[in-house]
Order: structure tokens, then sequence, then C-alpha cells
């Protein structure tokens, strides 16, 4: 998938693949010293804030500049820093491993909010943002303790403060003795994060000061000598803790584990980008008809094409074992399938029985495969539904190719060719072309239910 980003150095629309995006996005952001599944989290966040702009997520694209899918512009279409460079490996891979994840709540993309460093504790969302987010709620964090430094300190005039803030406080006699009338109303949750505090005459949120004031965090204390601020972590404390989740990562946690734990009821899961006119974009397909020496080869080659072609126009990538009728050894089809690594290894051969009176269609997969089960029990009911074939049902087996696929594998048996009706049918191509369209129907049903 492809998406326009408007480049505002170059003042110009450039098409960028997703996943690279994604890549590229995260290693601006996350720098380096982050272990592997902390960057992986990392690219599931960045991946869903990409997906929060796409309509089919029920975004409208950037809005400062037409036609284009997001901009680069700091803080308006995506919160992350985005800037062209080369992307690291690593970034790629963890793109990769994690392609098309991203987190939802009630279905939708989350606005994944991350600090550097929370310092014991994140914070509900209506004490940053003034709304609850369901998501955004407080947890404990004993990750992040263990990082030395976190403490920081700033120091401000009662000048300086009424400059910044642009508030009038009332010095007393002597300021040594008493912040009464200058810090008031100060409302502290038990972690120590400053909600609320009102200086001179205003009444300032923790958030507002910790931007005001540049502060580190909304933890923070003062003491009345010029004032000085002492802050505990990094940052709002919404969300992700940045230093918490590489300690997870480091002591083995994965990065489910991570997301899951610091956004509260969400799930992972795998972003619907169906193209239209083309749902099968981004699948892979490896298709077999035989070794080429079987009976019935010819006509297990044409269906084979036939398929190939109707998969490949719904947008999916397909390999052929065998493009033409020269003969393929059963390992060297299975080395195919084993270096294409496809979704499917789907195999379409004749049956044959010593007593002719046998007829019908059935399926064969490797015991415990699932997948291959769901997608078999359609295209037998599709198949056998469209060409009047006896529904022999699916099952399972050990037969090489099953064992040595390391993709998911189906062995359809179409018909017996020692059967006369099925032979029939068999040599019929319009009847022929009717089980090729069935197979693509099921295909179709299984990826779109
Ligand atoms: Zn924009
Ligand atoms: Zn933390």
């Amino acid at each position: 998938m492809y998406l326009k980003l408007y480049n505002s150095k170059a003042k110009s629309i450039q098409e960028k693949e997703f996943e690279e995006l994604v890549a590229s996005i995260t290693s601006v952001n996350l720098k380096e010293g982050y272990s592997f599944e902390t960057i992986k989290a990392f690219t599931i966040m960045v991946r869903t804030e990409l997906a929060r702009r796409l309509n089919i997520y029920g975004g409208t694209g950037c809005s400062r500049y037409k036609g284009c899918d997001l901009c680069d512009e700091p803080d308006h279409c995506i919160m992350f820093d985005f800037e062209e460079g080369s992307v690291e490996d690593i970034y790629k891979q963890a793109a990769c491993r994690t392609k098309g994840t991203i987190i939802t709540f009630d279905g939708k993309p989350i606005k994944p909010f991350f600090h550097y460093r929370c310092g014991g504790a994140t914070e509900n969302s209506e004490n940053v943002l003034g709304s609850k987010i369901t998501y955004l709620r407080r947890v404990l964090c004993s990750y992040c303790r263990a990082i030395p430094d976190q403490n920081s300190e700033k120091q401000f005039t009662v000048e300086e403060l009424e400059q910044i803030l642009n508030t009038r406080i009332v010095k007393p006699d002597n300021i040594y003795n008493s912040i009464l009338g200058m810090f008031e109303d100060i409302d502290v949750d038990d972690q120590g994060r400053v909600r609320s505090l009102r200086i001179g005459n205003k009444l300032f949120k923790g958030n507002e000061l910790m931007e005001l004031l540049q502060l580190n965090s909304t933890r923070f204390n003062y003491t009345p000598i010029k004032f000085l601020f002492k802050t505990i972590g990094m940052g709002h404390g919404l969300g992700l803790c940045l230093c918490g989740a590489n300690e997870m990562a480091l002591i083995g946690k994965s990065c489910e584990e991570i997301l899951g734990y610091y956004y509260t009821g969400i799930k992972l899961e795998a972003m619907e980008i169906a193209e239209d006119g083309k749902p099968l974009k981004g699948r892979k397909f490896v298709l077999d008809s035989g070794c080429g020496d079987e009976e019935g080869n010819d006509v297990n080659l044409d269906i084979v094409l036939n398929l190939a072609r109707l998969l490949q126009k719904d947008g999916a990538t397909v390999k052929l074992t065998r493009e033409d009728d020269s003969k393929v050894a059963l390992s060297d089809r299975a080395a195919i399938s084993n270096t294409e690594k496809p979704d499917f290894f789907i195999s379409i051969i004749q049956n044959t029985f010593a007593s002719p009176g046998v007829s019908g269609t059935e399926i064969y997969h490797f015991r415990g495969d699932k997948e291959s089960e769901k997608i078999s029990k359609l295209i037998i009911d599709y198949v056998s539904d469209a060409i009047g074939s006896k529904n022999r049902g699916v099952r399972t087996a050990e037969f090489y190719l099953l064992r040595e696929v390391r993709a998911s594998a189906i062995l359809l048996q179409l018909l017996y060719i020692t059967n006369p009706k099925d032979a029939e049918k068999l040599a019929d191509s319009a009847m022929r072309q009717k089980a090729v369209e069935a197979i693509h129907q099921a295909i179709l049903k299984y990826y779109c239910p």
C-alpha cells in the first residue's frame, strides 16, 4: 500500500510505501539504544497513528494539503517527528515482523501517546488532556524506576515566573518564610504528579506548567528561594513510558505484553488494507499441478493456470510449481514453496481407484493445520456444489507434500479419472472453469468472510 506524503522541505507530494514509512518514522523518533521488542512495539504505535489518517478508519487525510494522506509538518497529521534519511535494518525488520498490526480500542485505532520516562506511574488522560480516554489509564511503572538521573531541577526567580506565566505574584515581606499567596490550591495525586496549582492569580494545570516552564515532568515540587522545580521522570506521563517499555523488553516481555501494559483494554489487530478490486493484495499462493507425469496431467495444469489468472487479477502473488508440461520432482515442488513462503500451498490433482464406481471430490491437509482445514471446507463446499460432484469431505493425511511444505498446504483431489462420469466432467473445459471459479470464490470467502 502506498500513501501520498506531502514533503514540506521539497514542497512536493511523494508516494511512500506504508511499511517503509512505519520503519522510517520509528527510526527518527526512537533513536538508538532500544531493544528489539521496544522497537517492534513502537512500529505498531506508528502504524496505528498512520492508520488514523486513512479513510477506512474514519480519517480524512491531511487537511492542509489537499489530496495527501498526510504531511510531514510537526504536530499536524501525526504526532511523531518525521524526516527523510536512511533507515537501519533493525527498524525495517521490526516493521516487517509487526506488519499490518495496529492497536485498537472498540475496533478503532488508538492515539498512541507516549513519553520518555514516567518516573513511577503513568497518568490518567483527564489529568493531562482534560478528557477521559478509556485506554489511557494510570498504571504503576516500576520498570523505569531503576534508571538513574530521573530527577532534575530548574530554577526561576519570582520575576521570571511572573513573566513566563503572565501572572502577578503578591510578594510577602520575607519570601524565604512563606509561599502563602504565591503558590496555592495545589492538587497533587498520590504519585506526586501535580494536577493543578494556583500561581499568583492564575490556576495552571500541571501539564501546562510543565510546558511553560519547560520542566521535564509534571511530577515536581518547589522551594521559595528563587523557585526550584524538581522533576521526576520526563514527559506528561500519558500512555507508554519508553524507558519502562525498554526495561520490560530487557526482562523478556514481548511487544504485545508491553503495549497491553501501558494501554488499558486495547487489542492488537491486523489492519484491513485491501484495496478496491484487489481483495487478495499482499497474499501469496503457490499452486501445484502434480509432477507432470500422472494421468490427468494436462487438465491439472489447465485448471491451475486459470486459477492463477483469477487470483492474480485480485492482487495476489502466484507462483506455480510448473508452468508447462515439464516434469517436476516431488521434492522440488516442496522446495519451491519453501522458498516462496506463501500463505497457502494448493495442489490440485485427480484421483484414481481400482473400482470405477468411486467418484467425487476430496481435500487433504496436515493434521492440526486449522487454516488449511478452514479453507479446505470452503473449497470443497463451493466446488462440489458448482460441478455437482460427490462431496467426500476434508481429511487429514501425512502425504509427503503436506509434511514437507512449511506453509499451510492442501491437496485437492478434484475428481476420479477412473469414474466415467467424473472423467466426462474433467474433459469438459466449461465444467473445469466452473471448478476454477468455485475454488477462487472459496478463497475470497476465506479472506473476506
Ligand atoms: Zn497534515
Ligand atoms: Zn515508567
